[in-house]
């Protein structure tokens, strides 16, 4: 019963190419896509996608790729996830929209509910419901703004938010994200994050806490700062680990100052890096967190969730939105959330985080051009250097990347400089698939590096 439900829906496990990539189908698509689609919308990989289940998408030629970006941690569960597609097909039937502030229904509440539960702290929470990370992000603030009558937000180097007004203000890279979109919201204040492959050798996570906190009280005045917005592992950033204790003392200053210690888990959520929330690595209960990418199998759905009196102190209609926790989206978080916690996920993404953390450093003794292995659980990263420095590399970095799109497996690039090469591959991706992955990387570092 069970295998049934948690089997990829009618996707062979296996990495096939038919044709080149991409193929015919795909590059007609494209140029329709040429054609139609913003310029301004970007594209990792021109493949044009038929299926997708488990560690696996096909595309329109018949390819099979396997897949370790998740669509960008979003399909945790796996794409097309047996118990998602089912509770989605229910509900889709019984009823699409009623606008959860007009007419209420069940689900949201038990979204809701969830919640309360599987984030960190057993403290009385609730959370509100939306669309996007972003405006999780964007009502985050709002919230914290306003339960403490302060305006600062302060975030990080390296940190991504997203691409909103106000969240590509908290958002730190300009290309491609900001540049030309200005004026940005104003009262944001960027600090130095804990960053040890580069910060100076030696730098406590305690002593980078130090380093940010100085600046927030000599720049913005600890008695300013609404909130502090922290993703607990870079996403976009490049999957920078911040040292050990430097997360801990960030909140407890919050705490000590009033600041409102906000955990941006969009991409670190949701079992991604074997815990259920990044945040519970180093035991930190943060006051608001927001969530979105990995709660739904794939639908759009987000969250804030939070101490109740924080949650609360905002005015009846102050939150909200058309679509915000819309019921079918409902339906496939409760779902996803069940496979999860049933099929024990946090464990699978722990396992893929040491299969991978194992291959990579090997790779790393065999050429000179990865600076640094990091990452946890299922969110790992490697950093591309120039031999014998610490220089960027994002022109290797492109190249190793499109080595393993033409190979059939799907990688993602990240970092300020664009010098990372980010893997997030399905919790559910099986471990033959997860080991031929990781094949095809080494073939493309020894093509593109000259790795041994
Ligand atoms: C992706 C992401 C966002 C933005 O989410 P969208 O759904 O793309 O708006 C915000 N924060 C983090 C950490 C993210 O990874």
């Amino acid at each position: 019963m069970t295998e049934v439900l948690t089997g990829p829906a009618n996707v062979t496990q296996e990495r096939r190419l038919v044709t080149e990539v991409p193929g015919p189908r795909s590059r007609e698509l494209l140029a329709r896509r040429t054609a139609a689609v913003a310029s301004g919308v970007g594209l990792t990989l021109p493949v044009f996608i038929e299926r997708a289940g488990g560690g696996v998408v096909v595309d329109v030629d018949g390819n099979s790729l396997i897949d370790l970006g998740s669509g960008i941690a979003v399909v945790n569960v796996g794409n097309a996830a047996p118990r998602v597609v089912q509770a989605v097909q229910e509900q889709v039937a019984a009823f699409t929209h009623t606008c959860f502030m007009v007419t209420p229904y069940e689900s949201y509440v038990a979204v809701c509910e969830e919640l309360a539960r599987v984030t960190p702290g057993d403290h009385p929470k609730k959370s509100a419901l939306f669309n996007s990370g972003a405006e999780a992000v964007e009502n985050a603030v709002k919230i914290a703004r306003h339960a403490t009558g302060r305006q600062a937000i302060v975030v990080f180097d390296h940190a991504y938010h997203g691409r909103t007004n106000l969240t590509m203000a908290l958002t730190a890279k300009n290309m491609p994200y900001k540049q030309g979109f200005g004026p940005f919201a104003p009262e944001v204040h960027r600090v130095p994050m804990s960053y040890p492959y580069r910060d100076e050798p030696g730098l406590t996570g305690p002593q980078a806490a130090a380093r940010a906190i100085a600046q927030i009280e000599a720049q913005v005045g600890a008695g300013n700062v609404a909130a502090v917005l922290i993703e607990p592992i870079q996403g976009e950033g490049g999957f920078v680990v911040p040292a050990p204790g430097f997360l801990p003392a960030i909140a407890d200053w919050c705490r000590h100052t009033g600041a409102v210690f906000v955990a941006d888990e969009i991409q670190t959520g949701f079992c991604r890096t074997g815990d259920w929330f990044a945040s519970e690595a180093e035991g930190v209960v943060p006051d608001l967190i927001t969530t979105a990418k990995g709660i739904a199998g794939g639908l759009p759905l987000s969250a804030v969730t939070g101490r109740a009196e924080l949650m609360d102190a905002v005015h009846g209609g102050g939150l909200g939105g058309t679509y915000g926790g819309n019921p079918v989206a409902c339906a496939a978080a409760l779902a996803s959330i069940a496979t999860m916690r049933e099929d024990d996920l946090p464990a699978a993404a722990r396992r893929i985080g040491d299969t991978m953390l194992t291959r990579l450093r090997a790779l790393q003794q065999r050429t000179d051009v990865v600076g640094d292995v990091r990452g946890r659980g299922a969110m790992i990263a490697v950093e591309l250097v120039r031999p014998g420095t610490d220089e960027p590399d994002a022109e290797l970095t492109g190249r190793i990347a499109r080595a393993c799109h033409a190979r059939g497996v799907i990688v993602l690039t990240a970092g300020t400089h664009g010098n990372v090469l980010r893997f997030l591959p399905p919790l559910v991706i099986g471990p033959d698939l997860l080991a031929e992955a990781l094949d095809v990387l080494d073939e493309a570092f020894a093509q593109e590096a000259g790795a041994r």
